[in-house]
């Protein structure tokens, strides 16, 4: 027997529950199918920007941050023994609320717990989901056990390699970047206590932040393919000097445990150019995502939730609010992308310039106005790409004086890195904005 929604969700990880929770209006029928029978252990976002928090009701978000820890902000720490930049969320606008640290499993249990107790909604466990189409259009799902659900809409939330997208033929450009390796770090303190830490100076950069009471979580990028069990000696010997006492000597607490605090994950760079058809639309991960190094995923689902709500609020699922969704979510998306990468890359360049790029990063931060400005762009709070552009303008100047004045070793061979950097950023930007 086919039933009938107005909404099935195919997903019901961190985004498949939010879009229930926030297309839950007491009418709409919404039917959630997830995958896996029980909670998945897999390390994945943990830091939420304020931004977007938002979308979560007020009960919903005091009941995350009983079982999270409050985010203040951001703290850089350019090399081993040098001070942080402080990033704070305030800096970007006084009355800011706070960013949320909070473990995956948690927030997506808290999630499901509130989508369940809404009027209409069902979460289904254990049921893969496969799109239906009549002429063309997406008319519902069925799953492998043979249930069969008519809906309005289909929502595909299966993550950054939705099959889904691959069967609507929505091309994705899809880069495996590096690895995470993710260590719980119990009875941590912080060099700035409530911050997310960006420490660098090993070979690749290092994220720490709150998940709970006296609970950090420490990110690890590894650039290349690692073999689990050569991990803890590799963050051992590499990485453990890049980190400020006393969080090192709990860090190798940590490693010399049972290995379970101990993870490794993939970081893929997903970029698409199209999330929707008639009847369905992608959201979260699986309208493409970005290395975590801004830990802007998660915001850049919630964006899709509000905004898609935001359109349902106002007319029925048309191809014609569809395609307004697409249209809002890109704006938001392709900037936090192209920080994302252009972030990553500057703190990872290995060529000649490399130095001259981070040290015009912290001098552009000296001055409260950019400060303001980046942590405005990395928090979501300002999306615009002309900033985006306008800010990282400043410091390739910077890096151009710096090199000019020799800081970064031979002259001629750093700025012709710097050339070639630059180059390539330019062209991945304007492809990414065309
Ligand atoms: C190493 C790492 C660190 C990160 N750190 C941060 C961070 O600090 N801050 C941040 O904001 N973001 C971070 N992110 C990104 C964040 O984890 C993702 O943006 C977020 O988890 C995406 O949620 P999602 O629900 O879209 O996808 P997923 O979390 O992948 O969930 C997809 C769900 O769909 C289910 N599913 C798949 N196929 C089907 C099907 N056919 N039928 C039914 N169910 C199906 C799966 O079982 C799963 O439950 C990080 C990502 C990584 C990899």
């Amino acid at each position: 027997m086919t039933e009938q929604a107005d909404v099935a969700i195919v997903g019901g990880g961190f985004t498949g529950a939010a879009l229930a929770c926030a297309l839950a209006d007491g009418r709409r029928r919404i039917v959630v199918f997830e995958a896996r029978r029980t909670p998945s252990a897999r390390f994945a976002g943990e830091l939420l920007h304020p931004t977007r928090l938002g979308v979560f009701d007020d009960a919903l978000l005091t009941r995350l941050r009983r079982r999270g820890a409050d985010v203040l902000g951001f703290a850089v720490v350019p090399e081993p023994g040098r001070p942080a930049t402080l990033l704070p969320y305030r800096a970007a606008s006084p009355d800011a609320p706070l960013g949320l640290g909070i473990e995956h499993a948690v927030l997506v249990e808290e999630l499901r717990r509130a989508a369940a107790e809404r009027p209409g909604v069902e979460l289904r466990f254990g049921a893969r989901a496969e799109v239906t189409y009549h002429e063309g259009r997406a008319i519902g799902v069925r799953t492998g056990e043979g249930d069969r659900v008519n809906a309005d809409l289909v929502l595909g939330a299966e993550g950054r390699h939705s099959p889904l997208r691959a069967q609507l033929g929505l091309p994705a450009a899809t880069r495996l970047v590096s690895f995470t390796a993710a260590l719980r770090v119990r009875k941590a303190e912080l060099p700035h206590a409530g911050f997310g830490h960006v420490l660098l100076g090993a070979p690749g950069p290092i994220l720490a932040y709150p998940i709970g009471p006296g609970d950090v979580r420490m990110c690890f990028d590894l650039a290349s393919n690692p073999h689990l069990p050569s991990v803890p000696a590799r963050l051992r010997a590499q990485y453990a000097p890049a980190v400020p006492e006393p969080l090192r000597s709990a860090m190798l607490r940590s490693l010399d445990g049972d290995g379970e605090e101990l993870q490794l994950v993939a970081n893929h760079a997903v970029r698409t150019t199209g999330c929707v058809a008639p009847g369905v639309a992608l959201v979260g991960d699986a309208g493409g995502c970005a290395h975590p190094l801004t830990a802007a995923g998660m915001s850049v689902c919630l964006n899709d939730v509000q905004v898609l709500a935001d359109e349902l609020a106002r007319s029925r699922p048309s191809v014609a609010a569809l395609r307004r969704f697409e249209l809002r979510r890109y704006r938001f998306a392709r900037t936090r992308e192209t920080l994302t990468d252009a972030l990553y890359e500057l703190v990872s360049h290995t060529g000649e310039c490399g130095p001259a790029l981070r040290g015009a990063l912290f001098n552009y931060w000296r001055s409260a106005r950019a400060r303001s400005a980046s942590i405005a762009l990395l928090s979501g709070e300002d999306s615009s790409s002309l900033a985006l552009g306008r800010e990282w303008s400043r410091v390739l100047v910077g890096a151009a004086t710096l090199v000019a004045r020799g800081a970064s070793g031979p002259r001629v061979a750093a700025l012709g890195d710097l050339l070639a950097f630059t180059g390539a950023r330019f062209r991945r930007m304007l492809h990414a904005h065309d």
